[in-house]
């Protein structure tokens, strides 16, 4: 099978003479772990639209068909429930970008305390560290195998609670390693690692993206993240519960540039780390403001105690991403917070009556 894609930032792997045009422009195909999630099926959307194939795989663990049901029934799109802690051989796949897209979630708010959620929970944290290791090396063994392009969707969170402030990609980070947070944040440092790992020793042709705080439609809705808290919670007619004293501070990306980002990654020649995300800067209480004027302005506000190890502010630095890439973002918070209402208020009517979507 030929290997469309060599390693270009090793000038050993370079293609001698130019790849024919009938192969370059060939249709790709191409994989989307947690292809069912929210970042996950908005790459599959795109993916779907300019023509390319697409296999999703997915553990339903936090996403839902519902993402992609309206791709069911086109030959192009197919759905794999299956977890990547555990290996999968795609046989029959022909060279392609292998795109990496996982789970993202940390439950934050307080369970009820029963002794069967608190060990869920515990396992959570596990199931999330195993994910983004035994996951990450699962599909970089794939790619070697089948001489794919891997993408890693990484996390602003590789900066932890950052000393360095906007976050540019060589801060090397401030990140507890014994602490609350650390199944996220060291599971995609060692995800990091592995995808370098892969690229130098393997000849895999790799592309890390740092994606930071992105909100939009499909987001899950009790993943406890603020901007989905927010929103449900102003629909709801809720308090909106601001941890802390509100005042650190996160820069919000709308779902649909981080996509943008995310395909000129893939199809460019640089490997990366990029930071993706927008660099406006908003503390907690100025989010909740937004929220207030986008779905209800008499909301009220409720401060609960925060979470450990939060960080205190973070905001990329995005200039290499501009240079490099030619991509920045273009959808404002005030833009892209309407977008993600009605949205929001479907899926939660739905839920209300008990239909699963
Ligand atoms: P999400 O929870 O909506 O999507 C993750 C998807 O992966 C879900 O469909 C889930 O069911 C699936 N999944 C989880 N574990 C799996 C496993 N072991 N095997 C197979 N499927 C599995 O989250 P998202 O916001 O769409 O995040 C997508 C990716 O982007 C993640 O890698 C995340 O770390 C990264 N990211 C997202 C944000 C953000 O703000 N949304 C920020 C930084 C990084
Ligand atoms: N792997 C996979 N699918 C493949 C090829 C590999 O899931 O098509 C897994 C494999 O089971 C292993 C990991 O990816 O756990 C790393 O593979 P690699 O070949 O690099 O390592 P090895 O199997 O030699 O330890
Ligand atoms: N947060 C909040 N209220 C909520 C949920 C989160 O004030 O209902 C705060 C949280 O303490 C953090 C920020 O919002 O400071 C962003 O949290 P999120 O989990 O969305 O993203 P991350 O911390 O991973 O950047």
């Amino acid at each position: 099978s030929s290997n469309l894609f060599s390693v270009v930032d090793q000038p050993r792997y370079r293609p001698v003479g130019r790849v024919p045009a009938q192969i370059r422009n060939r249709r790709k195909r191409i994989v989307v772990t947690g292809g069912a999630g929210f970042v996950g099926s908005h790459l599959v959307d795109k993916l779907i639209a300019r023509g390319d194939d697409v296999i999703g795989i997915d553990n339903f663990f936090t996403g839902r068909r519902g993402n992609v049901v309206h791709h069911f029934g086109n030959p192009r799109f197919e759905l794999i429930r299956h977890d990547v802690v555990d290996p999968i051989l795609l046989e029959n796949f022909l060279a392609g970008i292998l795109s990496f897209s996982i789970l993202d979630t940390l439950f934050k708010d307080d369970p009820i305390p029963t002794l069967g959620l608190y060990l869920w929970i515990e396992n959570l944290d596990i199931r999330l560290y195993k994910t983004n290791v035994m996951g990450t090396l699962n599909m970089l063994g794939l790619a070697k195998r089948i001489g794919a392009r891997f993408l890693l969707t990484s996390t602003s969170e590789v900066y932890g609670d950052p000393l360095e402030h906007p976050q540019k990609e060589t801060y090397w980070g401030h990140v507890n390693p014994i602490g609350v947070r650390s199944c996220y944040d060291e599971g995609k440092r060692t995800a990091e690692t592995l995808t370098m790992d892969y690229h130098r020793g393997a000849g895999v042709e790799v592309r890390i993206a740092r994606i930071f705080n992105t909100y939009g439609p499909r987001m899950c809705l009790d993943d406890g993240r603020v901007v989905s808290n927010f929103v449900a919670q102003a629909i709801r007619k809720q308090p909106l519960t601001v941890y802390g004293d509100g005042l650190q501070t996160r820069s919000f990306q709308y779902v649909s540039d981080l996509v943008d980002g995310l395909v000129a990654l893939m199809e460019g020649e640089h490997v990366g780390p990029f930071n993706l995300g927008n660099p406006g800067e908003f503390t907690m209480l100025e989010l909740a403001e937004v929220v207030k004027e986008t779905i209800d302005p008499s909301a009220r506000i409720e401060f609960k105690s925060n979470t450990e190890d939060d960080p205190h502010k973070r905001k990329p630095d995005i200039t290499k991403a501009k240079e490099l890439l030619n991509w920045e973002p273009k959808i404002s918070l005030r833009e892209g917070l309407p977008r993600m209402v009605s949205d929001f208020r479907n899926r939660m009517l739905n839920e209300d009556e008990g239909k699963v979507l």
